[in-house]
């Protein structure tokens, strides 16, 4: 047997994999059209017809909700700020919980904090790695106001039972789509499962405009609520009258024309990202199938995956050594990674989101609790146990490579998938390694 790379053998691969180059000649002359007009954002915070910003964000918002059939699409400068004024327009208010996966980015939760809500933390499906309904009921109470669901690396939740929950208790349902763009779900399109849905373009999505944010959703209070938010609600409201004036105070979360040029643009190559994606994940997760120590994603009945990383599941039971030698092992193999994207495989994902000092401390706005002290005879625990499953992947479980994208090739997940059964074949050596 070929001796590993870890122990000084030869390594199977030492052609770096190749970066993705998102910016083509196409972002390059819409960026210098936007520059000949002079007019970099023609938004105005006040009444009139500039509220709502200029052309090139009016044509990016149109050309989303056109593409998925959403009735509203409304552009911010990052899904972070899409997330928190989607909790300011569902009305979320200091004291209610807002129930979410503590396996996601940290912004999914803290959007609640920044209106007073708390976030309750559900666990999550140990084969899709979603909250689902039967966890989010778990965590409902008097004080539940809106579930925020993420769908997470790129796989849609299981939305119906979520959404037929949601309905039987009354509560808003906000979709975290930052990693599922044009993600479709039992023949829908996710973003709008739900009462309101953001994505993310940032540098690191599957489409970006440097930063940015879209929101989408199918009600008109709604999507005139967030387009308020974004710009300096205080102003606006005699204006435009939204049903309700709370949350009505505002801020500047504007997308500029030169960023929504280029999300044009973006938007026109996303389909072609998707579906190189779903060829690279479909070849991987046949090779890895046939492997004893690992397991590739599942798919859930009429969940669709945009694969913004690939997940694979280690075993170290079945392998006997633990996940941190194992994934040094398989790197070994491989080229060195002079950038994130080029990492054969990476060692979990984020530590579950209750055990950041925010949440052990109890300190988010202010230095006096709040808005935990909102609700001073519940005993709000973020301890360790909360999640198991969520903790289980993040400490021994869960491995995630970036390599499923564009513009790799069905070789290099060849390559990936050889390193991975090399080391698994040459186990007993790994084992009294150190
Ligand atoms: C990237 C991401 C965000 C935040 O996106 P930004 O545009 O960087 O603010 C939120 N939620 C999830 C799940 C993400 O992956």
């Amino acid at each position: 047997m070929a001796k590993l790379a870890i122990a000084g053998g030869t390594p199977l691969r030492t052609a770096e994999f190749k970066m993705r180059r998102t910016m083509g000649e196409e972002e390059r002359r819409a960026v210098l059209d936007v520059m000949a007009s002079d007019n970099l954002s023609a938004f105005f915070g006040s009444p009139g017809d500039q509220w709502l910003g200029g052309e090139k964000v009016k044509e990016f918002e149109h050309k989303w909700a056109r593409k998925y059939g959403f009735k509203h699409a409304i552009s911010v400068n990052s899904a972070t700020t899409a997330l928190t004024t989607a909790i300011g327009a569902v009305g979320v208010e200091p004291g209610d919980e807002v129930i979410v996966s503590p396996y996601t980015m940290s912004a999914s939760a803290t959007s609640a904090l920044f209106y007073g809500g708390i976030p309750v933390f559900a666990d999550i499906d140990p084969e899709t790695f979603n909250i689902t309904a039967e966890t989010i009921e778990r965590c409902i109470t008097s004080r539940t106001k809106a579930i925020m669901v993420v769908h997470i690396f790129g796989q849609a939740a299981d939305m119906d039972p979520i959404m037929a929950l949601a309905r039987k208790h009354g509560l808003k349902v906000i979709e975290d789509a930052a990693q599922a763009p044009g993600v479709y779900y039992k023949g829908r399109p996710v973003g709008t499962l739900g009462d309101i849905g953001s994505f993310s373009l940032n540098y690191h999505k599957h489409i970006h405009t440097g930063e940015g944010g879209m929101l989408v959703t199918n009600d008109g209070q709604l999507a005139l609520r967030c387009q308020m938010i974004r710009n300096h609600a205080e102003n606006l409201v005699e204006a435009y009258q939204p049903e309700s004036l709370s949350n009505m105070v505002g801020s500047n979360y504007r997308l500029t024309e030169l960023q929504a040029a280029i999300g044009c643009v973006q938007l026109d190559r996303l389909d072609a990202y998707l579906a190189h994606r779903q060829r690279l994940a479909d070849h991987l997760s046949r090779r890895l199938s046939g492997l004893d120590g690992v397991s590739p994603p599942k798919l859930a009945e009429g969940a669709g995956h945009a694969y913004y990383v690939y997940p694979i599941l280690y075993h170290p039971e079945a392998v006997g050594v633990p996940r941190e030698r194992f994934v040094r092992a398989v790197n070994a193999e491989l080229p060195p990674a002079g950038h994130a994207e080029q990492k054969g495989l990476i060692e979990a994902y984020v530590r579950p989101l209750y055990l950041a000092q925010v949440y052990q401390k109890k300190i988010a706005i202010g230095s006096k609790g709040f808005p935990w002290t909102m609700n001073p005879d519940v005993d709000y625990r973020y301890e360790k146990g909360t999640c198991p499953v969520v903790e289980r992947m993040h400490e021994r479980q869960m491995m995630l490579t970036p390599l499923v994208r564009e513009p790799l090739h069905e070789r290099d997940m060849d390559d990936l998938a050889d390193a991975i059964a090399k080391v698994l074949d040459n186990r007993d050596e790994l084992r009294e390694l150190r």
